[in-house]
């Protein structure tokens, strides 16, 4: 390892990697340091879509850019990639119009996305008895296996040359007059002419060693995995009772949108005004819990700092309990709608804790008071499937050669917290 870098990247996750690989691409020198292991966290325990439907409009552009990029990728190494499609099922009329709002405002983007109709719902999903209002169907869409996926990019950052150092954190970023230009580390002082932090949940807490503010919180979800079922679905499925996703062991992950908690905690506080607006138009895909999280995080932020501990060693591997009744309600309603699951189990289940923002969109963003310094965090829950093209663009963005207009909705600017 050496003691400079052109760049040096805080976070081994989807996003960390390949912003590594594009700028490797260029030609620099890039480390990648994680605090844990490679993909231990979110990147390595997603649902496994790379989805359009539902996508911010903002968003799309990067959703569409990552399928060839995913499809390259998967030519080149066995990762379970499946361009399987997504149906989007809508349970009531509501839920329907959204779904025909979304497509409206999609419309013209290049999308492959349509309506189906009832008999052409039941053609591709014959294994469900439900009726439902309506369905969207995204042929393009795929599924993929996290977990090998990344051990795939692991391997391709390395052959090209990047520096991966885990089980290393990054304490805190160090500036120079109004330069970024040093990332103190658990073996010491490294310097770079740029650093980006691609630190997922703990992007905030970076952040405040440099005094940034980015208003981001984080949401537990769970996860289940069945043992293999005979005759199962081909596609991914999205609805607000159950998400599925066919693996390639036989079996399906399978998890609930609407099952996320977020506990109350002091940023929460601080943040409230930002995130009330979102909150109260989609109150029930989040369940909020009031408790001692508060007080520990309290204390977490009384403890962190350059002189004494920080939570990135404390913390090195994020590893929520699951939710285990609300993954076995969702189960229970999947077998309810289809039979071919009654004879599955439970193999096996987890939870991610994912970083959010007020509006669901990333930061992909130079820090405007330290020259050097770059966010590339907030994917709010889908940053899995884009986060190919997210890296190409966090590249341009580095390099300062990204287009005003692809990255304008990604500024840190839109918040107006780090405003002097
Ligand atoms: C249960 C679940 C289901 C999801 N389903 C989907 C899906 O189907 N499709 C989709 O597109 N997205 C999905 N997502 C979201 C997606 O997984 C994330 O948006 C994406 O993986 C974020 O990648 P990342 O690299 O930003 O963060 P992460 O993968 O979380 O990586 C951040 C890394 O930074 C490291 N780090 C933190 N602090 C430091 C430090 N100080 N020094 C060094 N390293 C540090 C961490 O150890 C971690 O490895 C899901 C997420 C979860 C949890």
């Amino acid at each position: 390892m050496s003691r400079h870098y052109d760049v040096v990247i805080a976070g081994a996750g989807i996003i960390g990697l390949s912003t590594a690989l594009f700028l490797r691409e260029r030609g620099l020198s890039v480390a990648v340091f994680d605090k844990g292991e490679v993909a231990y966290e979110q990147s390595g325990r997603n649902w496994g879509w790379m989805r359009t439907i539902g996508q911010d409009m903002a968003e799309l552009e990067l959703a569409l850019a990552s399928r060839p990029l995913w499809r390259q990728w998967a030519a080149e190494g066995d990762f379970g990639f499946r361009q399987c499609g997504l149906v989007s099922l809508a349970g009531d009329e509501a839920e329907w119009a959204g779904l025909k709002n979304w497509l409206k405002h999609a419309a013209g983007r290049g999308l492959d996305t349509r309506e189906l109709e009832s008999a052409d719902t039941a053609t591709l999903l014959p294994q469900f008895q439900r009726h439902w209002a309506g369905a969207l169907f995204a042929p393009g869409d795929a599924g993929i296996e996290p977990d090998q996926a990344m051990r795939f990019l692991e391997k391709k950052v390395l052959d090209a040359g990047v520096v991966m150092v885990p089980g290393n954190a990054i304490r805190r970023i160090d500036i120079s007059g109004d330069r970024a230009c040093a990332v103190e580390t658990e073996t010491g002082r490294v310097t770079a002419d740029k650093i980006v932090i691609a630190a997922g949940a703990w992007s905030r807490w970076l952040c405040k060693t440099v005094g940034i503010v980015i208003p981001q919180l984080r949401v537990t979800a769970s996860v289940l995995r069945t043992t293999p079922v005979e005759g199962g679905p081909n596609v991914n499925v999205a609805s607000t009772r159950y998400c599925l996703r066919p693996r390639r062991d036989g079996g399906y992950t399978v998890a609930r949108r609407n099952s996320s908690l977020t506990c109350v905690t002091p940023d929460s506080v601080r943040f409230m005004r930002q995130y009330l607006p979102n909150y109260l138009k989609q109150k029930q895909l989040l369940r909020v819990r009031a408790g001692t999280s508060f007080f520990r995080e309290l204390q977490l932020e009384r403890r962190f700092g350059p002189e004494k501990s920080n939570p990135f060693e404390d913390f090195r591997a994020c590893d929520p309990v699951p939710d285990i009744e609300t993954l076995k309600e969702t189960f229970e309603y999947l077998k309810e709608d289809s039979p071919v699951f009654r004879s599955s189990r439970i193999a096996s289940s987890w939870a991610g804790t994912i970083d959010v923002m007020p509006d669901a969109l990333p930061v992909l963003s130079p820090v405007a008071r330290y020259q050097g310094l770059f966010l590339a965090t907030g994917f709010s829950a889908h940053g899995f499937g884009i986060g190919p093209a997210a890296g190409r663009l966090m590249a341009d963005i580095v390099m300062g050669e990204a287009t005003a207009a692809s990255a304008a909705p990604f500024r840190l600017e839109r918040f107006h917290l780090n405003d002097d």
